[in-house]
């Protein structure tokens, strides 16, 4: 197995088709769902700019038959996805700072460290996660954007690379050995999955804990939550296909819990096999996981969300008749699967609306004329509905923006289109 690379074959330019299962080499791949040629999340024109040539690449989900990966059937050069100035940073979303805080927490309570111990986080960011460990233990981030800078001015040592072997030796000779390391919501992201996890076994030390986060496989089933796969996103795991990869490395799945970041990830601790007890909740997710993810799972699936495409189009179609006034709200990566795959312009959807400071205001959403302005326009503007983009965090936005001032209606998109009435209505 460990000299299984993932085999690729040679696509345009830097991309590369899937023609095997990146976990287990497997062939048997069954086509989930298409969401369309999309464009790269970040390219986006500035407002006024003439459209011109632009990149979009097919998203389509696979799913192994032996291991129950999900995967992408296009591996997009991450030199296009990710440049040097790739503009997302993990800190500006409370969940996800309030979820480190926690991990924090757990990690403490079931596998207490020394203060000379060293966590490393893999995909580190500007060091949110870290900086829940920096004032107990040693600390180390290896980043390849710039957003690492954040990080060293918070005091927090990180190398500005991407996580290869390279990166792995600086990081050990170093500091040494890590006993934890962390890769949250990266995992879906990087291309040779196999070389990642030789190069996680050759930084974590013989009695360490590997802890990964990804976007959950079957969250996304059950929300109906594709406007979560873009191509940033290799892969969709289940704990059935982690575990097979682990496994295959020889680390073993100790403890695994269903968590709520992304619209619902899984938080998975491993170690080299046997050294830690394996907890319940690995067969109790497990068998749920045997029972859930079915043929018919995946069908309903593909049928539910072409159903929310029509209905949304539907509702939007009715508020347009009217000669009514919608305005995106967020303008998170998935807005933007959202919009390319349902379809919606400038001339549906006015605008899309970001909180100031938002490096995307100023620019277009990928793929269309729709520009992204700043959120006051909401309240000035006050346009009969707004569209919740982050609308996995409906509950939270709404009583906020009503708060505020907003006298309108909101429209949920998904899992089935839906109007929230505001305090006008
Ligand atoms: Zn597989």
């Amino acid at each position: 197995m460990s000299d299984n690379k993932t085999k690729l074959a040679a696509g345009t330019s830097g991309s590369v088709v899937v023609e095997h299962c990146q976990v287990c080499q497997g062939t048997d791949l069954d086509p989930v769902f298409f969401a369309g040629y999309l464009p790269p999340v970040n390219e986006m024109p500035a407002i006024g700019s003439q459209p011109h040539e632009q990149p979009a690449y097919p998203a389509q989900v696979l799913r192994c038959r032996r291991c129950h990966l999900a995967q992408l059937g296009l591996v997009v050069d991450p030199a296009i996805l990710f440049p040097p100035t790739y503009p997302y940073t993990s800190g500006t979303t409370k969940i996800l700072r309030d979820n480190f805080a926690e991990l924090y927490q757990e990690v403490s309570k079931l596998y207490p460290m020394g203060k000379q111990d060293l966590v490393v986080d893999i995909g580190s960011n500007d060091g949110t996660l870290l900086s829940n460990f920096q004032p107990h233990h040693r600390d180390h981030g290896i980043e390849p954007t710039n957003a690492g800078n954040l990080a060293v001015e918070r005091g927090i040592s990180t190398l500005t690379s991407f996580f290869n072997r390279a990166a792995v030796e600086t990081t050990v000779k170093a500091h040494g050995r890590a006993k934890v390391v962390t890769a949250t919501n990266v995992f879906a992201h990087m291309e040779d999955i196999g070389e990642i996890m030789r190069c996680v076994l050759d930084l974590l030390d013989e009695d360490g804990i590997f802890i990964s986060e990804s976007h959950y496989w079957l969250a996304l089933l059950e929300t109906l939550q594709y406007d979560t796969i873009y191509h940033e996103h290799l892969r969709y795991y289940s704990l059935t296909s982690l575990k097979y990869l682990l496994e295959a490395h020889g680390l073993e799945v100790v403890r695994a819990k269903r968590i709520p970041t992304h619209g619902g990830s899984i938080r998975v601790y491993a170690a080299r096999k046997g050294k830690l007890p394996v907890h319940e909740s690995v067969s109790a997710i497990l068998a749920t996981e045997d029972r859930e993810l079915t043929d018919k799972k995946l069908a309903d699936f593909r049928h539910d969300v072409v159903r929310s495409k029509l209905e949304l189009y539907a509702l939007l179609a009715d508020i347009h008749a009217r000669g009514q006034k919608v305005y995106g709200v967020g303008a998170p990566s998935r807005a933007s699967t959202l919009i390319n795959y349902v379809g919606l312009d400038d001339g549906i959807l006015d605008c899309v609306l970001e909180i100031k400071g938002s490096y995307k205001i100023g620019k277009y959403i990928p793929g269309t004329l729709i520009p992204v302005l700043e959120e006051s326009r909401l309240f000035e503007d006050q346009p009969a509905y707004a569209l919740l983009l982050s609308w996995h965090i409906a509950d939270e936005l709404i009583p906020k923006l009503t708060a505020r001032g907003f006298k309108g209606d909101y429209i949920v998109p998904l899992p089935r289109p839906r109007i929230v009435k505001g305090k006008g209505g």
